[in-house]
């Protein structure tokens, strides 16, 4: 009977062929120095490389090597999602699989979770190895979704993060399709800490994020944590809606003190003012459509971390 697995290393890879033996050493040269039971948990998001054989030749050699192989590429943030429903561990780490995340940064995160954290996330201090494009549109990326949404997404982090066994136990109860990760675990609470790394240049082979899967990642975020484009809409026409009422007022006090006012003014005031009307009557809208969406995700109202001074504790701990 081998241990019970205390870590579990979930890797998402979608043709990494390039990398992913390496990925398998650098990731257990690691988790063996901890010296504690642990599972890397692959899931193969439908490469169409030669990166399944490979990982499966490693669960062969080695029984802590698990591969969840899927039938298609489903994405980066449903790999991750599958992951963590199959993770054993009381604390679970997503890693990519290109190196980018230093695995050597482990043992750091683990320290953090020992002192009591239930998330630790990793953070960029500095990107190598990408180019100006890919920096630059991630900083805007990571700037434009702190400002558009409700809750505290943590800037310059990924999906390169430890989680407590409880906070995995959160993300299952969470139906939602569109999943952007990031979100759903800043939106679950708990202590969260972050450690600093350089973000490494990639060990092999080209990022598989082409810019279409970076905006619908960027739109999953922003749509699943923020109704204020709605309200930008509601805004919007009421500032055109009262610029449009006061050019009539101005047009109107014009023309009845004398002077010749060309209809075309009435005829701008008037546009100015229904498309204002519209717009609010859209946005309007908007709050009905962002509501129906709040209640269709299904999230729990709230999540309990400890119950005290109860009889019926059915709180586990997830250490
Ligand atoms: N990935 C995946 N499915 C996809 C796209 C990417 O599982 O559809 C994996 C990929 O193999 C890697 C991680 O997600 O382990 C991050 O992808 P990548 O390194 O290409 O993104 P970048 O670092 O360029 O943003
Ligand atoms: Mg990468």
């Amino acid at each position: 009977m081998p241990d019970r697995v205390r870590y579990s290393v979930v890797v998402p890879v979608y043709n990494e062929e390039a990398v992913v033996a390496q990925t398998y050493r650098r990731l257990k040269a690691v988790m063996e120095g901890i010296g504690e039971p642990y599972e890397l948990l692959f899931v193969n998001d439908g490469s169409g490389d030669r990166t399944g054989a490979i990982l499966q030749y490693c669960a062969e050699m080695d029984s802590r090597v698990k591969l969840i192989d899927f039938s298609r590429n489903f994405g980066h943030q449903i790999a991750i999602t599958a992951g963590m429903d199959y993770a054993e561990g009381a604390a679970v780490v997503v890693i990519d699989a290109d190196l980018q995340d230093p695995p050597e940064l482990i043992p750091d995160m683990i320290a953090k979770w020992r002192q009591g954290y239930e998330v630790v996330y990793a953070r960029r201090t500095s990107r190598q190895g990408e180019t100006w494009f890919k920096k630059q549109s991630a900083k805007l990326y990571y700037r434009l979704l702190r400002a558009s949404t409700d809750i505290e997404i943590p800037v310059d982090t990924g999906d390169f993060r430890l989680l407590d066994r409880k906070v995995i136990e959160e993300l299952k109860r969470m139906p939602e399709r569109n999943r952007y990760v990031r979100g759903l675990v800043s939106w679950v609470g708990f202590s969260q800490t972050a450690v600093d790394y350089a973000r490494q240049e990639r060990a092999g082979g080209i990022s598989k994020y082409p810019l279409r899967k970076m905006l619908k990642l960027f739109l999953d975020g922003m749509t699943s944590f923020s109704t204020k484009p709605i309200k930008l809409a509601s805004v919007g026409g009421s500032a055109l809606a009262g610029a449009g009422l006061a050019y009539g007022i101005v047009a109107a006090a014009v023309g009845l003190a004398g002077a010749d006012v060309a209809a075309l003014h009435y005829f701008a005031a008037l546009q100015l003012l229904l498309a204002g009307v519209v717009l609010i009557a859209l946005g309007l809208v908007g709050e009905y459509v962002a509501r129906i969406f709040d209640e269709a995700r299904g999230r729990p109202l709230y999540i309990v971390r400890a119950c005290y001074g109860m009889r019926k504790q059915d709180f586990k701990a997830g250490r």
